[in-house]
């Protein structure tokens, strides 16, 4: 049998999807790609600069829309998985608008959703106007103003860390992983629009596990004078001129702290996408304590799944980056034609 004759559908049309269809299609294999957006690209599509370097999110998105111009791959934009069959190691699957035959492998690249901020009531989102997600500032930095709701230029601007990551009390014991670094990029952002700003980071622990990112770190300090606060914020709210107050406790020096800012930053966690979540009954796939796609090895197989022929690429097992998640998802291509290569 051909490669060609061979059929793999990919559910996500975010980075893992798109990298893990070009590398395919170039292979050979014929690559139903199902996006439930408008457009591919995911996430990326609403970032306006990446960490390490800055570079603006629109040459990732082009490089992963060149991955996706292939004729062997069939893009189906709008458009969400509806029934599995599942028999002898093939999968026949339809969407809501058509049928798409059957597959011999099925790549699930469903990615995540960000925590929804309004859990954490403490922090005000949804109940102050100028506390907004690290979501929100990428849409400011889109549009080019860093504004209160006020029209005003924000001059004391606070981020908080690991909100609805790494806490108990949301049931998410994880580190979301980027979003330390998400925090300098952002503050060295702010500090870039507002030079006379001042911006104080709230964090548990800096986790600047990138090549590059202690060095972006370090460059935050020393160049752009961000101000970086270990510990925990345990309330906000909004004195009579509408600016935040911020209570906390310095946990280096053991003192508890009462700040005001115009604008509060918070860094939303990566969780299971919902998208992906509701194929799990599906396909009777797995996940872990963490909530994400459960691997079938830590260390050999975090391509597989607990069913042959379903494999898995990018955030949809763990947190990850950019980077991570295109060699994630070239490893996947890689599984998947060993995988049909002996079937
Ligand atoms: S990367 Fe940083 S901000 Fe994000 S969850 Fe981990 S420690 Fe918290």
């Amino acid at each position: 049998m051909h490669n060609k004759e061979k059929h793999i559908v990919i559910i996500g049309g975010g980075t893992a999807g798109c990298v893990a269809a070009g590398r395919l299609a170039r292979e050979g294999y014929r690559i139903s790609l199902i996006e439930k957006d408008k457009k591919p690209g995911g996430k990326i599509n609403n970032w306006y600069q990446l960490f390490p370097d800055r570079r603006r999110s629109v040459e990732v998105t082009d490089y992963i829309n060149k991955e996706i111009d292939h004729p062997l791959i069939d893009l189906m934009t709008g458009t969400e998985l509806d029934k599995v069959k599942y028999k002898n190691g093939k999968f026949s699957i339809s969407t809501g608008k058509s049928d798409l035959g059957q597959a011999d492998a099925v790549l699930i690249a469903t990615g995540f959703d960000l925590f929804d901020a309004t859990r954490k009531e403490e922090y005000g989102y949804g109940i102050y106007d100028n506390v907004i997600t690290s979501l929100d500032l990428e849409n400011m930095f889109h549009s080019g103003d860093i504004l209160t709701t006020k029209e005003e230029i924000p001059k004391r601007v606070g981020i908080v860390h690991c909100v609805g990551s790494r806490d108990e009390k949301v049931g998410n014991f994880h580190c979301s992983k980027v979003c330390c670094v998400t925090a300098v990029k952002q503050a060295i952002e702010i500090k870039e629009h507002i030079p006379d700003s001042e911006v104080f980071c709230f964090y548990m622990d800096m986790r600047m596990f990138g090549p590059y990112y202690e060095e972006l770190y370090r460059e935050s300090q020393e160049k752009w004078v961000v101000n970086y606060i270990r510990g925990k914020v345990s309330e906000v709210s909004e004195n009579i001129e509408g600016r935040l107050v911020i209570k906390a406790e310095d946990t280096l020096l053991g003192k508890p702290i009462r700040m005001e800012v115009d604008m509060l930053v918070l860094m939303v966690g990566m969780q299971n996408a919902k998208a992906g979540l509701n194929l799990q009954d599906k396909f009777g796939i797995q996940t872990g304590v963490n909530g994400f796609f459960r691997i079938r090895d830590n260390h050999y197989g975090n391509n597989l799944s607990n069913v042959d022929g379903l494999f898995y690429a990018g955030t949809c097992t763990a947190p990850m980056n950019i980077t991570d998640t295109i060699s994630h998802a070239r490893a996947a291509a890689v599984e998947i034609t060993e995988y049909l290569s002996k079937n």
